[in-house]
């Protein structure tokens, strides 16, 4: 087989997975090139903890040059595929880079337009940077109830409302909630009754991705800690006000956190690909029918699971990495005249940390709550933090949250000469 030029685009987790098990198995064949927007991955499950200041956000991504080897890692933005010229185009003039083979793996885009008044009003937690202005927020509303004489403003400043009762929501909850239940003390103008963190969800119970019991446990420890979870509850709009209820109630909140809504990559929307549900439907060894030498995996994919009676795959990490393994083995098979194979995947299970030192979780068909599942909760995503550096760093740190005061600091991204930042 001649020397192909193989280009994977989005260092995610599934682009990364392909670019190392390609290194593997073609440890001396073609070239491989990695396009990402970004020159790290970002090790989204502590998102929540980078939100609730219990995780700075530099610990929660790893540098993808320190992930590969042999892969040539390019730090741009696609902002074209020729599929028929067979070259890529980045943001800013950059390229074009040809490819023989191609892997589509950008994920998919926060949805920020679901509910009208959410692009503006509304927080996402998708990025490191949003999870940075969440902390920033949450930190800033707490100064600011100092200099507030008016309760009403004050009571604004101090709620905290989280859209979506799904794992993302349910930790961003928690990691505030713990945050607010350390701080408080050095915030002399407030007390620990005045902050109010408000989970607001659609659906019958939280945690719709774990078992019931699991969702229920959840539900009763975290009201027990004082957060309050409203289901059967889908907001209706956001405001500068607050967030507006099924009811017409305007829950008054100074800060609305939404994890929920996604929305096809614009790239790939783009590119006159089979779609399905807004994902690039691919056939069941990874491969996009109908374009020799095409791929798709992760979250900008539809993808059949054969171990469940080929159902779409989750939009999650664990999912994501697997595939971006298996495709790089069907890759070379194709690449070899071999024959692939269908992706089929036992996952590990489901994990939330739900604040508190307590966590729920569903390994292998096991269930876990309370502290263990907390320890379980730690163990596990230690062990998939990428590089070992990254794994020294974050263990340092939780352990360092735990001996020492909460950090309260805002870290302003401000510079010299520029006017004072609203947010
Ligand atoms: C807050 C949060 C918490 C989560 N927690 C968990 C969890 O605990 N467990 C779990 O399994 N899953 C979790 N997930 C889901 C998980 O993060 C995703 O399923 C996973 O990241 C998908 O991997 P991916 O490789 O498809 O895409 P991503 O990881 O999103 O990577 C896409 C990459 O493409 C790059 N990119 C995008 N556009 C372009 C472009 N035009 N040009 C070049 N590069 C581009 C991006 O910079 C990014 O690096 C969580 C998600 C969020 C938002």
């Amino acid at each position: 087989m001649k020397g192909q030029r193989i280009v994977i685009i989005g260092g995610g987790f599934g682009g990364i997975a392909a670019a190392r098990r390609l290194e593997k198995r073609l440890p001396d064949h073609g070239s491989i090139t990695l396009i990402s927007a970004e020159n790290h991955i970002t090790y989204s499950p502590l998102l929540a903890e980078v939100a609730g200041a219990a995780v700075l956000p530099g610990h929660a991504v790893a540098p993808l040059r320190q992930m590969v080897r042999r892969t040539r890692v390019l730090m741009g933005e696609v902002e074209q595929v020729d599929l028929e010229g067979r070259e890529i185009r980045c943001f800013g003039g950059d390229g074009p880079i040809e490819f023989d083979q191609l892997v589509l793996a950008p994920g998919r885009a926060a949805n920020v337009d679901l509910l009208p008044g959410m692009a503006e009003h509304a927080l996402p937690l998708k990025t490191p940077g949003d999870a940075l202005h969440v902390r920033n927020r949450l930190i800033g509303n707490l100064e600011r109830a100092e200099f507030e004489d008016d309760a009403d403003r004050c009571h604004r400043l101090t709620t905290f409302a989280v859209i979506g009762g799904g794992a993302s929501g349910v930790e961003v909850a928690g990691a505030i909630h713990d945050f607010l239940d350390r701080a408080h003390r050095y915030y002399q103008g407030t007390s620990a009754e005045d902050f109010r963190v408000v989970l607001l969800h659609d659906g019958p119970r939280i945690l719709p991705e774990l078992s019931e019991e699991l969702g229920r446990y959840a539900e009763r420890k975290m009201r027990a800690r004082g957060i309050e979870i409203r289901t059967g509850c889908a907001a209706r709009s956001v405001s500068a006000a607050g967030v507006e209820l099924p009811d017409g109630e305007i829950l008054r909140a100074g800060t609305v956190i939404s994890t929920v809504g996604t929305r096809p990559h614009p790239l790939v929307e783009h590119m006159a690909l089979p779609m399905e549900g807004g994902k690039i439907r691919v056939a069941a060894d990874l491969a996009v029918p109908g374009h020799p030498g095409v791929w798709a995996l992760g979250d900008c994919a539809s993808i059949p699971n054969r171990l469940d009676g080929d159902r779409p795959c989750p939009p999650t990490a664990q999912f994501a990495d697997r595939q971006g393994r298996w495709l790089a083995d069907n890759l070379v098979a194709r690449l070899r005249g071999g024959s692939t194979r269908p992706f089929a995947f036992e996952p590990l299970g489901q994990l939330a940390s739900i604040g508190h030192h307590t966590a729920v979780a569903e390994l292998h068909g096991w269930r876990f709550s309370g502290f263990v599942g907390w320890l379980l909760w730690r163990g596990v995503y230690l062990m998939k933090m990428p590089t070992l550096a990254r794994k020294v760093r974050v263990f340092g740190e939780w352990n360092w949250n735990m001996l020492f005061p909460p950090d309260v600091a805002r870290l302003s991204l401000r510079r010299t000469g520029e006017p004072a930042e609203l947010d």
